[in-house]
């Protein structure tokens, strides 16, 4: 008895997107638990509890420079005299600064009440205990000094909740008194490889077998992107089996599998998607490599069925299954990551697909240019490891001329 068939919902990769961003946009709403992590191991997590500024910053008007505290105009007038010395850290309790003096200032301390500017060492003259102008050197008020509560101000929102903490944020939330961060917890990701070829990668395979790679740069990809990834084991390319797997599988935030998505005789993965009470928001893309990439919902999580080929994977993992992640991880700006190139050789395709080709991006000083690396098609995973981008040739596009700029899509 024939099974019935998921319904056929193919996207051009601009509706495609659109359409993850909307799930996204739906989502957004939904509580994510939260957990306490120490500031030591918040770099990659994604902030719960916004921080704020526990005093304003910086707390007192810091001095730039190592050079002299002084008033601008009474030095521009002539010589004043070295009054005292102020090193980071001390505090000064001599009152206002009195007319016609200067005192010796080290980079990060405070700078004296009265004192309107810090006149760098290298700028003045000094002898003995008297600090002149160097020669064609000016001095304006405010210069070298950060006045008080200019970058923050007490109970202003230093980092909004939503961010994916990077080194400055860890360094803000330190500057701002947290020892710890209040985080989202990260989202499981249940990973189902699908086929009868594949073996895990300690098994010596026989010749018609292949080793099973899309779990791992999955897992990777999802590690990256803020989930906890858990391999489950390979699924066989059986109707029932797949079900059995999706089941166990569903208790996670999100499942990708891979493989049995195509038309062939064996690809089971729709049908048993169906048969769960899943709902297809697409079923195919028009992009190379990729396109019978597969989106939905079963009544608990989200699904993405990606294509075996190990860069079909890689790339549409990228493309769709990375930002909505993020996003159910807390995440408040979840896009793909795209940067822009200047391309280094002509790219001539047929139009019709969004083309997402292994290239090998080249920074430099004055710009980065992209190439492409030649490559076998969506299986040649050997020129996957020497890629670092993916070039993008758009659906309408046959060719990119030399020079020209062009998107490419970071893993
Ligand atoms: P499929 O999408 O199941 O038709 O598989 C397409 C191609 O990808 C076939 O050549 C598979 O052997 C290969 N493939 C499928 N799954 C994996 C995997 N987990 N690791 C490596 N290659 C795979
Ligand atoms: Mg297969």
């Amino acid at each position: 008895m024939d099974m019935p068939a998921a319904p056929s919902i193919v996207l051009g990769y601009p509706e495609a997107a659109a359409l993850v961003q909307s799930h996204i946009g739906s989502h957004a709403s939904t509580p994510r638990p939260v957990e306490s992590v120490p500031l030591q191991e918040a770099s990659g997590r994604v902030l719960a509890t916004p921080v704020t500024a526990d005093r304003d910053q910086p707390p007192f008007p810091r001095s730039t420079r190592d050079g002299f505290a002084c008033r601008a105009a009474e030095l521009r007038a002539g010589s004043l005299q070295i009054a005292g010395l102020l090193r980071a850290g001390q505090p000064w309790s001599g009152g206002g600064l009195p007319a016609g003096r200067a005192i010796e200032i080290m980079t990060g301390a405070a700078v004296p009440p009265g004192a309107d500017c810090v006149v760098m060492l290298e700028h003045v003259a000094v002898s003995q205990d008297q600090v002149s102008l160097a020669q064609g050197k000016t001095i304006s008020s405010g210069e070298n000094i950060v006045p008080a509560g200019s970058e923050a101000s007490t109970g202003d929102v230093v980092i909004p909740s939503g961010v994916r903490l990077g080194p400055s944020h860890i360094a803000a939330a330190a500057a701002c008194g947290n020892s710890t961060l209040q985080v989202f917890s990260r989202p499981r990701v249940a990973i189902l490889a699908t086929g009868d070829e594949l073996v895990e990668p300690s098994v010596t395979p026989l010749p018609h077998q292949i080793r099973n790679s899309n779990s791992f740069s999955l897992a990777a990809q999802v590690a990256a992107a803020g989930g906890a990834p858990e391999i489950l084991p390979v699924v066989p390319d059986d109707p029932a089996l797949t079900q059995d797997a999706i089941t166990r599988a569903s208790q996670s935030d999100l499942i990708l599998l891979t493989g049995g998505v195509s038309m062939g005789k064996f690809d089971f993965v729709e049908q048993a998607l169906l048969a769960l009470g899943a709902e297809f928001f697409f079923t195919g893309v028009r992009i190379q490599p990729g396109k019978p990439t597969v989106f939905g919902k079963l009544p608990g999580p989200f699904f993405f069925g990606l294509p075996g080929n190990p860069i079909s994977t890689m790339v549409t993992c990228a493309l769709f299954a990375a930002p909505l992640l993020r996003a159910i991880g807390g995440e408040a700006d979840a896009a793909p990551c795209f940067c822009q190139a200047s391309l280094a050789e002509e790219v001539a395709v047929q139009p019709g697909l969004t083309r997402f080709l292994p290239a090998c991006l080249e920074p430099g000083f004055t710009g980065t240019r992209i190439r492409r690396i030649p490559w076998q098609g969506s299986g040649d995973l050997a020129a996957a490891a020497r890629a670092n981008a993916f070039l993008v040739v758009p659906e309408s596009a046959d060719r990119l001329a030399p020079g020209e700029i062009v998107s490419a899509l970071l893993l």
